[in-house]
């Protein structure tokens, strides 16, 4: 036979357990179709690597590539050194976009500039003609001048507050420009819907980044509504970008639980709610495809704004944070979707979200048996050893994060204090438990570089140089099987990838060293020199390369 592609020369890191070695795999029609030890066969093309190992394309299961994109295009805080940098770069978008228009920012992180916000008044003096939306790097919180507040008819003491949301008001009641959770959503709607030509270019933007970092594989956990979603037409732009050739990785789409409504059919058919037509979870092939439901039962660590059973170690005294709506709705919301053949990720970072999450799945899968791609629980920032166990019974994924240690990990330290520190974004504590764990960035939160993320999977380095939960490090086999063969079998898709096998999709990433072999503080500065998705390379040599068009 005459196989398309071959690639050799470096060692082949399978994940399948038949043949975890070997020396060579070829790939035909965009499967593999052969993967071998010694010589390797004939094939159209031979790509002989010269050394470098081997692997599946990583699979990041929990990411935002739509905001990451368009946020590529936007004023970067990460970048700046000092509040005053911050605020020059806002002033130099502001003259370019002239007055009136939006400035956009992204990636602001308060710990970043010692715990300072933006003042909204000089934001004011600073930007009196540009209203400016600035998102805070978690998502979960955004800072806003008067301009913003004005049109959005949040300016003075009287505005309402919004259900789900806070307007923070200093001691005279004056917005300060900071709005946390769905408070945000009265200045993104003025922001929203973006269209479907900006959402293909941020498509394009972002996954020429995924090529280089030899990502052919990822979830966007929510599209479509929600503070999370850019536009009711998401999932077209990834068609149209897909149609294109310019979405350079394979996407599972999860929409935002926002956008259900109720259906029915028949009356013996169970379904509740759900979207037109009845399409629902699955729905797709190899290369684009519905997920889950996305919907969000908490907030979020940094914004102490998670649901805990016990207060936050920093910030206001006794706060528990919050959910996002009545228990009983987002219970009801999750069990109708599950009726309509949805599976769910629930967004959960306090225990007692996760506690919900597992209660709610419990009755789903009690009523409604399995779901056809696992249900999930989106972060687990905290999850005790009895929900691990509970999680792995009920064959419930927990989507991690422990690449956010670097950026993130002394902020959640001090959000949760000593004693719940070793139960955050947990990973061999559940993979003792056997929970399904995938690799997962939540960029743009955070680094979305897989090789930078399985290193902090090993090490949980955070900035000050503590470990962030030392019994929680895992081997870098371990690392790499979760980015892998975890996140296809947390994405319900462990019989087509994560694995180098006969059959299994051509989805290969060739990297410049070992990181089995190489000291573990040396794996983030390995280079990823090839990235190829079913047999067509997105990367080569470096060059980042558009797929057919189809
Ligand atoms: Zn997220």
């Amino acid at each position: 036979m005459m196989h398309d592609l071959v690639v050799t020369g470096g060692p082949v890191a399978t994940m399948d357990e038949s043949l975890p070695q070997a020396d060579w795999v070829a790939i035909t029609h965009g499967v593999v179709t052969a993967v071998g030890v010694g010589e390797p066969p004939a094939a159209r093309e031979v790509l002989n690597v010269d050394g470098g190992l081997i692997l599946p394309g990583f699979n990041d299961a929990h990411c935002h590539t739509m905001w990451f994109g368009l946020s590529l295009a936007e004023v970067d805080c990460k970048s700046q050194g000092t509040l005053d940098a911050v605020y020059e770069a806002l002033v130099e978008r502001a003259r370019e976009v002239g007055p009136g228009a939006w400035v956009l920012a992204t990636g602001y992180n308060q710990e970043a500039f010692d715990g300072h916000y933006p003042d909204i008044q000089i934001l004011d003096r600073l930007l009196p003609e540009n209203p400016l939306f600035l998102r805070h790097t978690s998502g979960h919180a955004c800072i806003v001048n008067t301009a913003a507040l004005k049109i959005a008819g949040l300016s003075g003491d009287t505005a309402p507050d919004i259900p789900g949301g806070v307007i923070v008001r200093d001691a005279h009641g004056t917005p300060t420009g900071v709005l946390e959770e769905r408070a945000q959503s009265v200045i993104q709607e003025l922001l929203l819907p973006k269209s479907q030509s900006e959402m293909v270019a941020a498509l394009d933007r972002a996954t020429a980044v995924y090529a280089t970092e030899g990502i052919t594989s990822f979830t966007e956990t929510g599209i479509a509504g929600g503070w999370i979603g850019h536009s009711p037409l998401e999932f077209s732009a990834y068609q149209t970008a897909r149609e294109a050739g310019v979405l350079r990785a394979r996407a599972q789409l999860m929409p935002v639980s926002d956008v259900l409504h109720p259906i029915s059919g028949h009356t013996e058919d169970p379904h509740r709610r759900g979207l037109d037509t009845g399409i629902r979870t699955g729905l797709g092939d190899d290369f684009l495809s519905l997920g889950g439901i996305k919907i969000f039962l908490d907030g979020s660590m940094l914004a102490w704004t998670g649901a805990m059973s016990e207060p936050f170690a920093a910030g206001p005294a006794d706060n528990y944070g919050y959910f996002q709506a009545e228990i009983s709705n987002l219970r009801e919301t999750m069990l109708e979707a599950c009726a309509s053949g949805w599976s769910i990720g629930a967004h959960a970072i306090g225990d007692r979200a996760v506690a919900l999450a597992l209660d709610t799945f419990d009755e789903a899968i009690s009523r409604h048996g399995a779901p056809s791609i696992p249900h999930r629980i989106e972060h687990g920032g905290v999850v005790t050893d009895e929900q691990a166990r509970r999680a792995a019974q009920l064959g419930v994924a927990i989507v991690t994060q422990p690449g956010f240690m670097p950026e993130l990990g002394v902020q959640m330290s001090d959000a949760m204090g000593p004693e719940r520190t070793p139960l955050i974004h947990r990973h061999q504590g559940l993979l003792n438990a056997g929970v399904m764990v995938a690799g997962s960035s939540d960029r743009p939160v955070a680094t979305g570089r897989p090789l930078s993320i399985i290193q902090s999977m090993v090490e949980r380095l955070a900035a000050d140089g503590s470990v962030v939960g030392p019994q929680e490090r895992v081997s870098i086999q371990d690392a790499l099987w979760s980015y892998t063969l975890g996140s296809a079998q947390t994405t319900g898709m462990a019989h087509r990838k994560g694995q180098l096998r006969p059959g299994f999709l051509g989805d290969v990433v060739v990297l410049s060293g070992d990181p089995l072999r190489c000291p573990t503080d040396e794996i983030a500065g390995l280079d990823v020199v090839h990235t190829i998705v079913g047999g067509h390379f997105t990367l080569k040599d470096g060059e980042v390369q558009a797929l057919p068009h189809r």
